[in-house]
């Protein structure tokens, strides 16, 4: 067995444990972050970039909101169920954050309202080369990771923590094992958590959230990402807080190469728009422009039979669309116009088993399995809706009624699908875990995911960039108070 003497063990070196990592070594002590993975940069590897409120940019570009409103908004939002001071904390640190990276080399491209209704907060890292885009994040965790080193911190890849060790009541170090299988004892006067959640671990996500992992949620499974940090916090008498998955809604796509296309592509993209919508009952039962709030949809279609519902079109819509682009644009689907848009579908509808294709509403409730006396009758009173222009049940915008009168009919399958999870350890605003009783555990710090259950139950999308930069955040914040807790200890 190795043994190693650090000040502070971090336990990862993805987003909230390189945030960590950093902001400890700034303040001078010796860090190690313990990496599972081949790579630095967790989950941010794959995202746009951080929420804040305030920042130079945000300034710049005359983006009202405050802090003091953006704390409202999320108060308001969650029902005050949650920790009120770490949000506070949260909100307060999240522009000092955007200047601590940009003071590193991060360049932001632009501060954007990712989806219909929400705030201009989040913050699009600008990548080397290219425009923004899905991974254009990676850019600023590498500069994290460089900038951990060049302190002096340690990152050792391939590296799972097994095992927190608490002695005398505080905590005292780590069990790791290296890639050739040996194990690593860290000592250190401070561990911070940073394991990002539960999303890869089906038996968690049915046994916390509720949901079914391939039956009626397709959430992200970054690998990896089984909850060991949650485990082995609660394993060392951490308390346990709201687990929940970070929901969104969309048709499932293929995130294996093997399996086909990889990802969303422009096939998908006319069923994201706001018309009707039915569940497998062949009822209508939302304002399709909730769309515009994949957390919203998600949360609707959750409780509809089956977990799932359809968004139906016909070919004069599709039409309409590669006519005139489609009704929402935002920085992920950018195209505004798409030429054979309806070939493009049928080849989709060949593909991928949650897209349908039918000549009548006999054939698509044969294919989808919707109830098909129900569906004729919503159809009927649907394409009456358009013609008044008066949708007295929900109420949806005149400007998106558009009647389904004659085929060809195309059907897309909605699922929930996820970030990732959110929660599981009970931290207080500081970032130090908490017992079930509310005492601090000395020497043990949580960060980004596996201690955020600042949202309750819905993702609070409407201040966009929110989990990336709680992660940032909430690690920074640990390695800060980390460092300084361990001025006390002999
Ligand atoms: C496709 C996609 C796009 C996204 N885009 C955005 C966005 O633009 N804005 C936004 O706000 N949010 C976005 N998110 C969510 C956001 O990126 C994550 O919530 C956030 O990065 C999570 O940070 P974290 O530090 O909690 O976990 P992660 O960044 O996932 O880090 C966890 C790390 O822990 C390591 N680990 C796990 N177990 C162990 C162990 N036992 N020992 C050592 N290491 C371990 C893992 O290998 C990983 O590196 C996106 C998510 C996805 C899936």
């Amino acid at each position: 067995m190795k043994i190693l003497e650090t000040d502070v063990a971090v336990i990862s070196a993805g987003t909230a444990g390189l945030a960590a990592t950093v902001a400890a070594a700034e303040r001078g002590v010796k860090v190690i972050a313990f990496e599972k993975g081949s790579t630095t940069g967790g989950t941010a590897n794959m995202g746009m970039g951080p929420f804040a409120v305030e920042s130079r940019l945000q300034k710049i570009k005359n983006v009202s909101l405050t802090k003091e409103e953006a704390f409202k908004i999320f108060m308001d939002y969650t029902h005050w169920r949650v920790d009120a001071r770490l949000v506070s904390e949260f909100i307060n640190k999240s522009a000092d954050t955007i200047a601590w990276l940009e003071e590193m080399g991060v360049e932001f491209y632009d501060v954007i309202a990712y989806i219909k209704g929400s705030h201009f907060t989040q913050h699009v890292v600008k990548p080397p080369v290219g425009g923004p885009g899905p991974r254009c994040a990676s850019t600023m965790m590498k500069i994290l990771t460089d900038r951990a080193i060049e302190l002096g911190a340690q990152i050792f890849l391939n590296t799972p923590v097994k095992k927190i060790i608490k002695e005398d009541g505080r905590i005292t170090g780590i069990i790791a094992e290296d890639s050739s299988g040996e194990t690593i004892q860290a000592n250190a006067k401070a561990v911070i958590i940073a394991t990002g959640g539960f999303g890869d671990n089906p038996e968690w996500i049915k046994k916390y959230t509720g949901y079914e992992w391939g039956r009626n949620i397709f959430s992200v499974r970054v690998p990896g990402l089984v909850g060991e940090g949650i485990q082995m916090a609660w394993d060392v008498g951490a308390g346990r807080e709201e687990m929940s998955m970070e929901l969104t809604c969309s048709i499932p796509f293929s995130l294996d190469p093997e399996k086909g296309k990889v990802g969303p592509d422009i096939s998908y993209a006319p069923f994201r728009h706001p018309n009707l919508m039915v569940n497998i009952l062949g009822e209508r039962f939302i304002n399709e422009e909730v769309m515009g709030n994949p957390t919203f949809l998600g949360n609707a279609v959750s409780r509809q039979k089956g977990g799932c519902a359809f968004v139906i079109l016909n070919e004069e819509i599709v039409k309409h669309y590669e006519q005139n682009g489609f009704d929402w644009l935002n920085i992920m689907n950018p195209v505004e116009k798409v030429e054979n848009l309806t070939s493009i579908i049928e080849q989709a509808c060949q593909e991928n088993e949650h897209m349908f294709m039918a000549d009548s509403l006999e054939e698509l409730s044969d294919k989808t399995g919707i109830n098909l006396a129900a569906l004729k009758k919503t159809v009927d009173e649907y394409n009456k809706v358009c013609e008044t222009g008066r949708d007295e049940i929900f109420y949806k915008n005149p400007k998106y009624l558009r009647p389904i009168k004659q085929p060809k009919y195309f059907a897309g399958r909605f699922y929930p699908t996820a970030y990732g999870s959110l929660g599981g350890i009970k931290i207080n605003y500081k970032t130090e875990v908490l017992t079930e009783d509310h005492e601090v555990i000395p020497g043990l710090y949580a960060a980004g995911v596996d201690a955020n259950a600042i949202y309750v139950d819905s993702y609070v999308f409407i201040l966009p960039g929110n989990t990336m930069a709680f992660a940032l955040n909430s690690g920074r914040i640990a390695g800060e108070n980390a460092a300084e807790y361990i001025k006390s200890v002999k």
